[in-house]
């Protein structure tokens, strides 16, 4: 499937809530989703009757968008999800968070899930100090992501890391900003994951 090149801002109105897809722009008033919490479209502010099903599908394209999964992408992480020991929806949703993109992201090193992804495919990291450029790579508990070092000592990325130190890293990465790397402790714990979404309504969804 394309990968989508639209407004990012019209999923968070498509799916009714923020999806912190634009970096710093989500925390400022300029955020779309503050001035119109609507639709897109011309017919976005009807009221329209939501179905079970129509409950279940928006469930899990905001988990999609959220992490900025493709269609296929995600269904085979279900699949995986479903093999698994342990809850289904609980599984799905520690393996999205796994993937090296939303681990750069959380550890603060990029502004946004996309930009993660994007420094990920150019070449800018590391996983157990071989070089990783493939965004939807599965990390492991002990796995060490790091910037290279080459990328850390510029300037751009300096400034990156910089302006993201105020963010909040979750218990289950210890982030070592001053050094770029991060390692990953455990993967996280249903309530250590922040997804707007009830994982159970996926489930469900693929279930049919
Ligand atoms: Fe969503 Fe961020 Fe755009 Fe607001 S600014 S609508 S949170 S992507």
């Amino acid at each position: 499937m394309a990968r989508y090149t639209g407004s990012v801002c019209k999923l968070c109105r498509r799916e009714g809530k923020k999806l912190f897809l634009k970096g710093d722009r989500c925390y400022t008033g300029k955020c779309a989703f503050e001035k119109r919490s609507y639709a897109p479209g011309p017919h976005g502010q009807q009221r329209s009757k939501v179905t079970g099903y129509g409950t279940q599908l928006r469930a899990k394209q905001t988990a999609r968008r959220y992490y900025g999964i493709s269609e296929s992408q995600f269904r085979k992480y279900f699949d995986i999800a479903q093999k698994q020991t342990g809850i289904a929806g609980d599984n799905l949703l520690r393996i999205c968070e796994s993937r090296l993109d939303n681990i750069v992201y959380t550890a603060a090193f990029a502004s946004s899930r996309a930009q993660a992804r994007q420094l990920v495919m150019h070449g800018h990291f590391t996983v157990n100090g071989k070089k990783v450029d493939i965004p939807s790579y599965l990390c492991k508990a002990g796995d060490v992501i790091a910037y290279k070092k080459k990328s850390f000592d510029t300037d751009a990325v300096k400034a990156l890391v910089d302006a993201n130190g105020g963010r909040p890293v979750p218990a289950w990465i210890v982030s070592d900003r001053a050094n770029g790397s991060a390692k990953i402790q455990s993967l996280p714990e249903r309530d250590q994951i922040t997804v707007p979404v009830e994982e159970h309504l996926i489930v469900e969804f693929y279930s049919k």
